[in-house]
């Protein structure tokens, strides 16, 4: 009988962790889930409620509102991915805007907000069958996952990439304040006491710089079908 499995995707911003595990999850008919997703609907809801700003950061308050943060997945048949709500409210389009990309790894540093998601990631996770793509997955959400894969590539790349897809959604931004985005995002990621991103050592490493998204895609497929057999 097959045992499904769990896939962990961690790795720098704007890699296409994203693309990648939505593609693999739909060859195994996994469960996709997105944990930066989450974060950022917490990072929305704080900016939305006037908790976070370039001049402050409201963070007690933030902690006392997490009982009424509720986040859920919602399985979007055109679209074939689930779209990330905040308290019923589809957010999926708000939460992918820069201003939500420049306070999210801030929020994301806040030990009860980690707390708070990872148990909620866990549960998802529970039933195996799961792609989970984030910073944490391998060494916390679940370190027991059967394939850790860790994404890089050069931070120009990446800002290029992330660039392209902004201007796509109309967005008015600079390629330099992208680039300085990603590099904002690495360090705090990297930095930050509580789960902060790493490669674990059983993680397989994808620099992705110079691959194509076919050849990545073939690389995880072949990856997962390996340790589906073994
Ligand atoms: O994956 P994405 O770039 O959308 O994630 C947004 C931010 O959320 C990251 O820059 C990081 O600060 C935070 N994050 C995290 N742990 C995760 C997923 C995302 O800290 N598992």
């Amino acid at each position: 009988m097959k045992k499904d499995i769990i896939i962990a995707i961690d790795g720098h911003s704007s890699t296409g962790k994203s693309t990648l595990a939505k593609e693999i999850a739909k060859a195994l008919n996994y469960i996709y889930i997105d944990t930066g997703a989450m974060y950022r609907a917490v990072a929305y809801y704080a900016l939305q409620n006037n908790l976070i700003s370039d001049q402050h950061f409201d963070k007690a308050q933030l902690i006392k509102d997490l009982d009424q943060i509720h986040i859920d997945f919602k399985y979007n048949k055109d679209k074939g991915f689930a779209e990330v709500y905040l308290n019923g409210q589809n957010i999926e389009k708000e939460i992918r805007q820069m201003t939500v990309s420049n306070f999210v790894s801030e929020i994301a540093a806040v030990p009860e907000v980690r707390e708070k998601l990872v148990a909620q990631q866990r549960k998802i996770g529970q039933s195996k069958g799961i792609v989970m793509d984030g910073r944490d997955i391998g060494s916390v959400v679940f370190p027991e996952a059967e394939l850790k894969v860790f994404m890089t590539a050069s931070p120009e790349v990446r800002a290029k990439r992330r660039f392209l897809e902004l201007l796509d959604q109309n967005e008015d931004v600079s390629y330099k304040a992208v680039l300085e985005n990603v590099q904002k995002r690495d360090k705090i990621d990297s930095e930050r006491s509580t789960s902060p991103l790493i490669k674990t050592e059983d993680a397989i490493i994808i620099d992705n710089s110079n691959l194509t998204r076919i050849q990545q895609f073939e690389k995880l497929l072949n990856l997962a079908k390996k340790k589906l057999k073994s």
